[in-house]
């Protein structure tokens, strides 16, 4: 039977340290455990895109895992936990901040872990230009691409607020054009293949940020607008369910709600939204 609706996950870090946007590694493998014995499938992104413009039948049971920025501590556990399950994920990658060296220990093997800075010293790292300390690298990423258990997408090169850079609209342009065609093409040289997926940092954005994403072959752009992904809908205004600190009993009701949407209407409704 065909998905009436498909929810996207949305995850920042999967890391010892709390924080707002950060979730453990157990309640991350709790997380992952539940999708893998409720038998949800963990779509491609391109598969997920195909389903939206009604191009193919995707499991009654589907969902689609995100990760936004690309942060080391994605490879250190979020990676581990995923491949244990089989379940597959995608990574909205910041690829002006994503750098070169060996790659590190994980929780697969048994050498002491990297330090994992909070969101809050991940920004300082970014800041400060240490951002190999809190971010992915190359070889880090070809790794977990060539198993199949990640793949990488764009979240720009540089992850900022245009608007607040630029009050003059054309400019605004220019610079976002500037930074998508950087994304686009660092995608391509790393991994050897386009990218039709693109997540708006911050989640802010437009109709002329969108049109002019689109002109780069990024079909599908994501936000952080909670709700329903029906067949059919505008895959330039994907929603997506933020992801918390909860058990997996939680995320469970989560998907319930947004896989039928009869069910999440009423919840959005009830939300005011
Ligand atoms: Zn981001």
């Amino acid at each position: 039977m065909n998905a009436k609706a498909v929810p996207v996950l949305m995850y920042h870090h999967v890391a010892p340290r709390p924080g707002l946007v950060t979730v453990k590694p157990q309640t991350f493998a709790a997380h992952m455990e539940r999708l893998a014995r409720a038998g949800y499938t963990t779509l491609t992104a391109d598969r997920f895109l195909a389903w939206m413009q009604g191009r193919v039948d995707v499991p009654h049971k589907s969902v689609l895992v995100t990760f936004d920025d690309g942060y080391l501590d994605n490879y250190v556990h979020a990676y581990p936990t995923l491949k244990r399950f089989g379940l597959h994920a995608v990574v909205f990658l910041v690829t002006g901040w994503i750098g070169d060296g060996p790659v590190r220990p994980n929780a697969d093997g048994n050498e002491d872990l990297p330090d994992l800075p909070s969101h809050k010293a991940c920004k300082q790292a970014i800041a400060e230009d240490r951002a190999d300390d809190a971010m992915l690298r190359w070889s880090e990423i070809e790794l977990m691409e060539s198993d199949g258990t990640i793949e990488f997408h764009s979240h720009t090169h540089t992850h900022v607020r245009w608007d607040e850079l630029h009050a003059n609209a054309s400019t605004r342009l220019d610079a976002l054009r500037h930074d998508l065609a950087q994304s686009r093409d660092t995608l391509r040289q790393r991994l050897g293949r386009e990218s039709r997926h693109l997540c708006w940092p911050w989640g802010h954005y437009d109709t002329g940020y969108q049109t002019l994403a689109r002109e780069f072959g990024f079909d599908a752009q994501y936000t952080v607008e909670r709700g329903l992904n029906l067949p059919g809908d505008d895959p330039l205004h994907i929603k997506r369910i933020d992801t918390k600190e909860r058990p997996a009993g939680w995320l469970a009701r989560q998907l319930f709600t947004y896989r039928s949407p009869r069910l999440g209407r009423t919840y959005l409704a009830l939300r005011g939204r």
